[in-house]
């Protein structure tokens, strides 16, 4: 039932009341007996889904803290600092309007690990007791979860530092989970702000939810229209968090990921180091490393980059889709955190473009080659064979480091495919090992 992040599926259909009601009941019987916060983000189906889970909940002897339509981080920053034994968020994050998702969140405010899910998707198959009716739990509504999150964002920065430089900047809600809480922090941190999609709607009436370029055209005017120094747009959930610099060009989530870093290496204390995972580009890498950081690397997947931070004592880590991580606010993705403090950035270091124009300059081929879901390892095994002469990294997929570049092979969770990255400092180099190894694919598979 879990994929990558959270239960998902079209409301009505694969996700419907009847499965919320017992994936309900399941996280009672993992997360439970202690009390369960719950929220959502702005979709059409987020009421019905959200008071199907409670009801599960409940049914079960689970008292719920319903917080209501706030971003994921703001429950997840719930969860961690309050006595409650596990969250559960109600999201379809990025995806289109029709559908929506359960996310399921421990006790210390992280997302749930696979053992966690695993176990919730064996108590969704048992027939499962409910309590006798005097012991049913109680639902209590909770106001101001969204500002207690904003006030901890606050704190985190230098909002000195930030007031004084009268800063402009562009804020694209996506019509999402964020509508309420962005424009708040924008607004205790005394800058100026221009709000895009800031009104709660679950039809997503400005565009689709997902941070990519081809949504954000509307920002990208607006921050040069206003005159602006940065812009940014979180998506449906506002766990991440993708920006555009003032000359109105759009950064890619791992060049978000390269200044954040920047800014954290030579600001934090502790330990300089920043996790991501084996699919980042090099040129975050080349510019941690000039900013006197190490870059260590883990399989794809937040939960994986969180728990390695943990590890290491390292301040930030993330992936190239926004999702950032700041351990000195929690181990989860923040959208909110972000961009505050890429304000700082603004307010420290000035133009965003010239920094980003000064970072080195690689070239990513993204393809996909077919292959049947049980041929994937036989593919991996006969592809390290034929490439052993070369430096092989086997942390996710397959890795193959050359002199000018890398490739990465890895298998899709969901589809009968491989994702095909190939990356170097030659466009020519990078475009032509991806279209060798979309072959390579095809001929070990006849
Ligand atoms: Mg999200």
């Amino acid at each position: 039932m879990f994929g990558t992040n959270g239960i998902r599926g079209v409301a009505n259909q694969y996700l419907d009341c009847e499965l919320a009601l017992k994936v309900g009941k399941a996280i009672a019987k993992v997360l439970g007996p202690g009390p369960i916060a719950i929220a959502m983000d702005t979709r059409v189906s987020s009421d019905m889904i959200r008071s199907a889970v409670s009801a599960g909940l409940m049914s079960m002897g689970v008292d719920v803290h319903n917080l209501g339509m706030v971003p994921t981080p703001a429950i997840q920053y719930y969860v961690k600092t309050h006595d409650v034994s596990g969250g559960v968020m109600i999201t379809a994050s990025h995806n289109p309007p029709e559908f929506n998702g359960i996310k399921c969140i421990s006790a210390d405010g992280t997302e749930c690990s696979h053992e966690e899910e695993s176990a919730i998707e064996d108590a969704y198959e048992e027939e499962l007791q409910t309590v006798s009716w005097e012991r049913i739990g109680k639902e209590t509504s909770i106001d101001g979860a969204g500002e207690a999150y904003v006030d901890a964002i606050v704190s985190k920065v230098d909002t000195d530092l930030i007031r004084r430089s009268n800063i402009k900047v562009v804020l694209d809600c996506a019509n999402g989970a964020s509508v309420h809480t962005s424009p708040l922090l924008l607004e205790k941190l005394g800058v100026q702000a221009v709000v895009l999609n800031g009104v709660a709607d679950g039809m997503f009436p400005g565009h689709y939810s997902e941070p990519v370029e081809e949504n954000l055209s509307e920002l990208k005017e607006e921050v040069v229209k206003v005159g602006a120094q940065l812009g940014f747009a979180h998506d449906g959930d506002a766990d991440r968090c993708v920006f555009v610099s003032e000359t109105g060009r759009y950064l890619p989530g791992d060049v978000g990921l390269a200044l954040l870093s920047i800014l954290c290496m030579e600001t934090a204390s502790g330990k300089k180091e920043v996790v991501s995972t084996v699919a980042l580009s090099n040129m975050v890498e080349d510019a941690i490393n000039d900013a006197g950081g190490t870059l260590a690397r883990t399989a794809v997947g937040s939960p994986i980059v969180a728990r390695r931070m943990m590890e290491d004592g390292a301040p930030i880590g993330g992936e190239d889709n926004g999702g950032i991580i700041f351990a000195d606010h929690q181990y989860c993705r923040d959208g909110g955190l972000a961009a505050a403090r890429m304000i700082e950035f603004v307010a420290r270091y000035g133009s965003v473009q010239e920094h980003v124009d000064a970072l080195p300059k690689y070239t990513t081929i993204k393809s996909a080659a077919f292959c049947p879901d049980d041929k994937k390892s036989y593919l991996v095994e006969t592809m390290a064979r034929n490439h052993s002469s070369e430096r092989i990294d086997r942390t996710d997929g397959l890795k193959i480091s050359f002199s000018d570049g890398w490739v990465l092979l890895r298998p899709s969770g969901t589809e009968p495919k491989f994702r095909i990255y190939s990356e170097s400092k030659d466009p020519e180099v990078a475009r032509s090992r991806s279209e060798q190894f979309v072959r390579e694919v095809a001929d070990i598979l006849g």
